[in-house]
């Protein structure tokens, strides 16, 4: 199992799947989700309406895959993070499920590689130490309850800026 962090653009990763963090409506937005449907072209877009369609969109927490359209990636996983409100709206528990119910989205596609930004951490204003351990506690966890069967062999972390860099790499360093 690889593990790394990387400071960069997730658009650009050469993986199985990268991860956008979306909004409920899946129709595209700012920041990370932005770039993704940009950089990924119309068939990203025409797919996330397919499930909205069928589903109404994706409640916060819960993850949706479509291709990646002109990305080097295969896939992009879509999920909601929280909007950060003061601790007191479960948002730990909601950015939790983001992580578990992805890679549980990744592994039932025999995924080997994947990609995450640092969701909910940009527009939605949660606090960066806070989910930067969220993001690696719930890696280990995923990790450790699955050893049997997961597929998942590469994990990056693309922090856009350096102090979300900084505290993955602080993180990390406790499990590894
Ligand atoms: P949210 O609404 O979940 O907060 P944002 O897209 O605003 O989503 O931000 C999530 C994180 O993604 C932030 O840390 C932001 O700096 C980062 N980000 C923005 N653009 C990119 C990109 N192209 N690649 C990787 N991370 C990005």
């Amino acid at each position: 199992m690889s593990i790394q962090v990387v400071q960069g653009d997730i658009t650009k990763r050469t993986v199985d799947v990268i991860v956008n963090a979306a909004n409920s409506s899946l129709l595209g937005g700012g920041g990370v989700d932005g770039a993704i449907h940009r950089a990924g072209g119309k068939e990203i877009l025409e797919e996330c309406v397919k499930i909205r369609n069928q589903q109404g969109g994706c409640q916060v927490g819960e993850a949706v895959i479509t291709t990646a359209g002109q990305l080097p990636a295969s896939y992009v996983i879509h999920t909601v993070g929280p909007v950060w409100n003061g601790g007191v709206k479960e948002e730990d528990v909601h950015l939790k499920n983001c992580y578990r119910n992805t890679y549980l989205l990744a592994n039932k596609y025999k995924v080997v590689s994947i990609a995450f930004p640092s969701i909910s951490t940009g527009i939605y204003k949660f606090p960066k130490p806070l989910a930067a351990e969220i993001a690696v506690s719930e890696t280990a966890r995923y990790v450790e309850t699955h050893l049997l069967e997961n597929t998942i062999k590469k994990i990056e972390f693309i922090c856009f800026d350096e102090e979300n860099y900084s505290l993955y790499v602080e993180r990390l360093k406790c499990y590894l």
